[in-house]
């Protein structure tokens, strides 16, 4: 190990192997400080990557099952089904292989890693930066010219700098079981206050085992835990027999932070993927937006490693490059609150009435994409009268937001 580098980065979880790469591909030298022993572990994720996060790391030999098709169900049971059979529409990976294949490239890329290690301060210059790092063989400095925070939804970096807080926490609970059964190729989510307020229950095949999970916000929770909303969904609900042979293998319980936070870029730190509340409000998803976020804003960082001008000025207008993803969060948000949150149940089963009619679902699958629902929720708003009446509140955020 160099005592000096041009990036550190902390943590070295999917979105900093990713970085580490691209920033080694611009011929920047790289080390990642990871706290675990190991990569990919522990995780908390369903596991689901997108063909377009999937083309960026092509790692298909970590697909489990390729899906194809959800079965979406109301609170009292109405289910739409969407998705044509062989159009694949997302994959389910293990996550643990993910993880370590996206770090191994950006090692074989030319970035170092240090293990079991963490920093413990970091101080800026107006040249470099210092960070401390408590390491296997004690502590040690390192001299670079930006400092990364790649550290997850509870980021060191982020507190560390005061880089502000991710606009919502979402509260993810998972267990991984066999013996449920479910179309092939698909994926179940249901619905309904009692298993997931204001958002949605998840079934994921994952090849032998399948991953159930709920997600929703404290202040939906009433008091009530995950644990007790994934209960209701297996035990008591309307779906309980489809959850009859459930034996489960492990669980998993964590943050989804969505809304990116006010400063991602300060002098000399910038924060990537959950650091940065880059998850997707709809999903979830964490790891293709990571992988845009890097795309977006390595060409204009690389350039000012180079030159090291990354002063306050110089990381502002960086970071402006991040407006229409943060736009974006924000129209997507508007449209869950609208289709989904601030919905009761019984106006969940109005929705569902409708999403079920016919010309409705053929418009789903042909516009319909869960990964970029605002094409879909525009037309759905614009031709389907009942809906302009039910999603009033999100028509001016998401036509015009
Ligand atoms: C229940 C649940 C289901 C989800 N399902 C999906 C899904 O299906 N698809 C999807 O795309 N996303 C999903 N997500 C979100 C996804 O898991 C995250 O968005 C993704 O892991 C973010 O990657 P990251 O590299 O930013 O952070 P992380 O994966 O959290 O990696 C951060 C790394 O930094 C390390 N670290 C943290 N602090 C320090 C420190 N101080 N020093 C050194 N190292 C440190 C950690 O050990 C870790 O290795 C889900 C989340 C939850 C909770």
């Amino acid at each position: 190990m160099r005592s000096e580098y041009d990036v550190v980065i902390i943590g070295a979880g999917p979105i900093g192997g990713y970085l580490a790469k691209k920033l080694n591909e611009r011929g920047h030298s790289v080390i990642l400080i990871e706290e675990h022993d190991e990569i990919g572990r522990p995780f908390q994720c369903a596991g689901l990557i997108n063909p377009l996060a999937m083309k960026k790391v092509e790692l298909r030999e970590t697909v489990q099952t390729t899906i194809w098709g959800a079965n979406i169900h109301s609170p009292n049971g109405t289910v739409v089904r969407v998705g044509v059979p062989n159009v694949d529409r997302t994959y389910s990976v293990c996550r643990k292989l993910f993880d370590e294949a996206v770090v191994r490239q950006s090692i074989a890329s030319g970035s170092e890693i240090l293990l079991s290690s963490k920093p413990v301060s970091a101080s800026i210059e107006e040249e470099y930066c210092i960070v401390g790092i408590d390491g296997p063989s004690g502590l040690s400095e390192i001299k670079c010219k930006l400092i990364c925070g790649a550290d997850g939804a509870h980021s060191w970096v982020r507190r560390q700098f005061r880089m502000g807080k991710p606009t919502e926490t979402i509260i993810g609970f998972q267990i991984e079981v066999t013996g449920y059964q479910n179309r092939e190729g698909t994926l179940d989510m249901y619905t309904g206050k009692s298993i997931s307020p204001g958002f949605f229950s998840w079934a994921i095949p994952s090849g032998e085992t399948t991953r159930i999970g709920t997600w929703t916000k404290p202040e939906l929770m009433n008091g009530v835990s995950s644990e007790e909303f994934l209960k209701n969904l297996m035990l008591y609900s309307k779906f309980r027999n489809k959850f009859e042979n459930c034996v489960e293998i492990g669980r998993y319980c964590g943050p989804v932070p969505s809304g990116i936070v006010r400063f991602p870029l300060k002098q000399r730190v910038a924060l990537f993927g959950d650091a940065a509340g880059i998850c997707k409000p709809t999903t979830g998803g964490g790891i293709g937006p990571g992988f845009k976020q890097v795309d977006i804003l390595v060409p204009k960082l690389s350039k000012s490693i180079s030159d090291n001008n990354l002063s306050t000025n110089a990381m502002k207008k960086i970071s402006a490059s991040l407006d229409e993803m943060r736009k974006d969060q924000r129209r997507k948000k508007a449209l869950r609150d609208a289709f989904l949150t601030e919905m009761d149940d019984h106006e969940l089963e109005e929705i569902f009435s409708v999403w079920a009619r016919p010309e409705v679902t053929k418009l789903i699958n042909e516009v319909g994409d869960i990964e970029n629902p605002i094409p879909l929720g525009i037309r759905m708003l614009r031709e389907v009268p009942e809906f302009r009446r039910l999603a009033g509140r999100a028509v001016k955020a998401v036509l015009w937001g």
